[in-house]
């Protein structure tokens, strides 16, 4: 029996902190509750939300009229003998880390302080220093809402790209689990890789602060003339075209930019911080600045990573 709650502030659902209530909110641990909640938005004439850990998401201060759906399916099971880790989508990513690492399999290392779970991160293809969720995936079953049938796609399937799949492009598929192959390793060479990952980490999160991590994607460009100045200051190779989102910000002087509570990093300039009192609607002006700032400068349009709820 779904427990379907109502005026459910969404702030603390989120890593933000920021946004108004839920008209109807409902946490689901199976796929029979995920299909009765759904059931319960179609019934009622409801518009949902599905909801994971809430690390990628803006939500409007007037909040979401309608059902947000929590996922909380939270089985994983990880086979030695195959390599295989088979997490249910609610499973946080920190938790396929440590239990793959404690099995002595290797390949999410990458992963380490990246919060949110399992689903929320196959559908943007979460990724840092070098690794992507895609990369280990070997398929993932969802419930798509068209027809109402679990089904599952192979990794080529999913059309991982950057930042991207198939279930953000198409919005109609909740993922509900995933099969994450991963290769024999040993827990000595994966702490070292945890260690070298960690410092870095700390420096782009700034712990302590409340923010939903880069909010921007890094944008392509054909620019040459940019994408030369970027590759001469960092000593890196663009891939593609790309160009930090960051790093224009930084040259567009918005390090520190504030607009009511909601602050550009001083540290990790690709962030907007909640400074404490932020606002949906202050983080929104703030987004828009930010991008007609980035595109007089430089001709470059930003486009949000965090996803927008309610608006
Ligand atoms: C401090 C910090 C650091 C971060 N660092 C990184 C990083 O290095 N790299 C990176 O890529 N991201 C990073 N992020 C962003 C975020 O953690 C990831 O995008 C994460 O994968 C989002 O997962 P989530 O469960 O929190 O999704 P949510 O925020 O809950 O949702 C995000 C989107 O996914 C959808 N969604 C959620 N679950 C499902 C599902 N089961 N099926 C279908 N759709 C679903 C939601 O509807 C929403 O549209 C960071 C965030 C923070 C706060």
């Amino acid at each position: 029996m779904l427990n379907i709650q109502e005026n459910i502030i969404l702030a603390s659902q989120t890593s933000f902190r920021i946004g108004g209530p839920a008209k109807f909110f409902v946490e689901v641990n199976n796929v029979p509750e995920l299909e009765e909640a759904l059931k319960y938005a179609e019934d009622n004439n409801l518009t949902y939300f599905i909801l994971g850990g809430g690390s990628n998401l803006l939500v409007s201060d007037k909040g979401f009229d309608g059902l947000v759906i929590k996922i909380r399916m939270n089985e994983i099971k990880v086979d030695k003998g195959t390599n295989i880790v088979e997490a249910q989508a609610g499973v946080p990513l920190a938790r396929i880390v440590n239990s793959s690492i404690a099995e002595s399999m290797t390949g999410m290392e990458w992963a380490v302080g990246i919060p949110g779970t399992i689903g929320g991160a196959i559908r943007g293809n979460a990724g840092a220093f070098m690794g992507e969720t895609g990369d280990a995936i070997e398929s993932v079953k969802f419930l798509d809402t068209e027809d109402g049938q679990i089904k599952e796609f192979s990794k080529e399937e999913c059309k991982f790209s950057y930042r991207d799949s198939i279930f953000k492009q198409k919005g109609t598929m909740i993922v509900v689990s995933a099969r994450i192959k991963l290769a024999p390793g040993n827990k000595e060479e994966s702490m070292e890789k945890i260690k070298a990952i960690l410092p870095k980490r700390i420096a782009l999160q700034t712990p302590g602060t409340t923010n939903a991590g880069s909010y921007f994607v890094n944008p392509v460009t054909e620019k040459e003339e940019l994408i030369k100045e970027f590759e001469t200051e960092k000593n890196v190779k663009s891939k593609g075209g790309k160009v930090p989102a960051g790093w224009l910000m930084e040259k567009a002087d918005l390090k520190g930019k504030t607009i009511g509570g909601a602050m550009v990093s001083k540290d990790n300039v690709a962030y907007f911080l909640n400074t404490g009192s932020a606002t949906a609607e202050d983080v929104v002006m703030l987004s828009s600045f930010v991008k007609q700032q980035v595109r007089d400068k430089f001709g470059v349009q930003l486009q949000e990573e965090v996803e927008y709820m309610g608006f």
